[in-house]
Formats: C-alpha cells, sequence, structure tokens
C-alpha cells in the first residue's frame, strides 16, 4: 500500500556513501520521509515532533557507515528510538498482590473492553490456573451485563450474579466481597465506557477505584484510533491513573501509531494487544513489531 520507509530513505540517502558524517541537511531530508510514515501510521502530531526531535540528535554527525547503507543507517536509528520509546517486551498482567487481585478495565464504548475482560479472563484460567470472576459494571446500557455473562458462559469463567438497580460503585463493592467469599484469586470490574471523555466517567471511574482498590487498572483503546489517542490516554491516566494499556483491533489495517502515542504520554506499557473478536485473539506485547508495522 505504501513505499516502504526503507525504500523512501534509501532514494534519499544512498547516495552518500563514503562521505563521512551525516549532515544536518541528509539527516532533514531523512526526517521528512520519516515524520510522512509516522503521520501515516497515525502517531499523534506532538509525539512525532519529539521523536524526530530524538532521532535528530542521534542522527546528525553520525559517521556514514561502510558496511551499511545510510539509509538502512538511518532506518536502523529511527527502528532503535522507537522500540525504546515502546519500552520493553510485555511483562503481562501483574497479579502479584493479595487474593482476590483486583483488574480494573477502562475505556471509551466500543472500545473492546468487554471483549477483553472476556479473553483476560480466560487467559488467566486457563494459562495460569487463577479462579476468576468477572463483573460488569456498566449500568447504562442495558445489554452489557448480559454480554459479559454470555462472555463467562461460553468461557467457564464465573460472572457475578446480575443484580437489578444496583449503581456501578455498589457493583464494585458486591464484586470484591463475592471474590473474597468465593476464594477467587481474580476480579475483573468491566467498567461502563461513553463515546467520549467527559466529567461523569471520570468521576465514576474515581468512585469505583476508591471502593475496590484494583491492583491493575487497564486502559483498552482501539489501536486505530489516531491524533485522539494521546487526549485519551493523558486524561484516563491524569484522572483514574491507569498502570497499562491493552491495544485492541491490531489485527486490522492500522499501523498502530496510536502505541507510540499513548506511551509517550503516559509512560505506561502496553501490556497485551488484541487480535480478534474471539476469545483467544489476545497476545503478547513485542515492541520490535510494532516498530516494524509503523515504519511500514
Ligand atoms: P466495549 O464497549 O468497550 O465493551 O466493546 P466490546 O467489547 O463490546 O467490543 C466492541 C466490538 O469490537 C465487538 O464487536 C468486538 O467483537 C470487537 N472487538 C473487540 N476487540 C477486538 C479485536 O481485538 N479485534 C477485532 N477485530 N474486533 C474486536
Amino acid at each position: 500500500m505504501f513505499e516502504s520507509l526503507s525504500d523512501r530513505l534509501g532514494s534519499i540517502l544512498n547516495g552518500l556513501t563514503g562521505r563521512g558524517a551525516l549532515s544536518e541537511a541528509d539527516v532533514s531530508a531523512a526526517l521528512r520521509e520519516v515524520r510522512r510514515a509516522l503521520i501515516e501510521a497515525d502517531v499523534a502530531l506532538d509525539v512525532v515532533r519529539s521523536f524526530t526531535d530524538r532521532v535528530r540528535n542521534k542522527a546528525v554527525g553520525q559517521d556514514v557507515l561502510k558496511s551499511i547503507k545510510p539509509g538502512q543507517q538511518v532506518v536502523k536509528i529511527v527502528h532503535d528510538e522507537l522500540v525504546e520509546m515502546l519500552g520493553s517486551d510485555s511483562q503481562g498482567i501483574d497479579l502479584n498482590a493479595p487474593a482476590p487481585v483486583v483488574i480494573m478495565m477502562v475505556g471509551l464504548q466500543g472500545s473492546g473492553k468487554t471483549t477483553t475482560t472476556g479473553k483476560i479472563a480466560k487467559r488467566l484460567t486457563e494459562r495460569q490456573g487463577k479462579k476468576v470472576l468477572m463483573a460488569s459494571l456498566d449500568t447504562r446500557r442495558p445489554a452489557a451485563q448480559e454480554q459479559l455473562k454470555q462472555l463467562g458462559e461460553q468461557t467457564g469463567v464465573a460472572t457475578l450474579p446480575i443484580v437489578a438497580g444496583q449503581d456501578p460503585v455498589a457493583i464494585a463493592k458486591r464484586s470484591v466481597q463475592a471474590a473474597k467469599l468465593g476464594g477467587h484469586d481474580v476480579v475483573i470490574l468491566d467498567t461502563a465506557g461513553r463515546t467520549h471523555i467527559d466529567e461523569p466517567l471520570m468521576v465514576e471511574m474515581a468512585d469505583i477505584r476508591k471502593v475496590s482498590d484494583p491492583h491493575e487498572i487497564l486502559l483498552v483503546a482501539d489501536s486505530l484510533t489516531g491524533q485522539d489517542a494521546v487526549n485519551l490516554a493523558r486524561n484516563f491516566d491524569e484522572r483514574v491513573g491507569i498502570t497499562g494499556i491493552v491495544l485492541t483491533r491490531m489485527d486490522g489495517d492500522g499501523r498502530g501509531g496510536a502505541a507510540l502515542s499513548m506511551r509517550a504520554v503516559t509512560g505506561k506499557p502496553i501490556k497485551l494487544i488484541g487480535t480478534g473478536e474471539k476469545m483467544d485473539g489476545l497476545e503478547e506485547f513485542h515492541p520490535k513489531r510494532i516498530a516494524d508495522r509503523i515504519l511500514g
């Protein structure tokens, strides 16, 4: 679909072989292409700017290596820098706390929260032998609690019995109590989303957090989120305090620039990626793979 960054940089820089160091002008020409690639990958503009500054500082004055072409040399600097900014390989979900460990899922409506709740519950049950309880705190969308119940039936994971008329905070309290009584190792709270960030949503998230004391607060975000990714991640992190990010729809055509944007503004790790609608569509995050994808 796109000419790869490596090809583009090759045609700009490969005439340079043997000219000594990469000059400011060479690097600027290369960075124009890097910027274009990042914008095509949907990286937020602020992040593109700070990223290209970092690359410029590294690249200017670097000796043109005899062994590789200058285009490839710049691609390598860009790739290494992307990997560094994206963080280390996934550490997975941290369950290192007294049981029941509470995991709170947050994010906008339609981001994949409920689906991801089911996927994580299934994974912890099957791979780590954990006894998991899932609870839907979404009282706004009538079908939401039922949707999670069905996922529970499908995956064989327990869900909190639905009690009509309870508010999200009350359900959160009941979830933790039920997990204690039932001897569950982990309880996953699937909170309600909105179509956009608003004050009542943030207040609700903060209240749920207060009563349930989650060990992990995972922001679930669609990897196709473009320039909004920065705002989304910053708001949830400042108001609720996230511990990690799950990027969904990585099975789609998107280049995953939102990963870089969200990581850059929050500094929080990307823990997992969603790769399909099915309950086994969940994978570890590997920065090198995402860097390759962003560069195209
Ligand atoms: P919620 O409103 O945040 O709880 O979102 P849902 O979990 O209901 O997901 C919304 C839609 O996205 C559903 O149709 C899911 O099947 C779909 N979905 C969720 N995660 C993924 C994913 O990783 N890949 C794909 N292709 N679809 C997903």
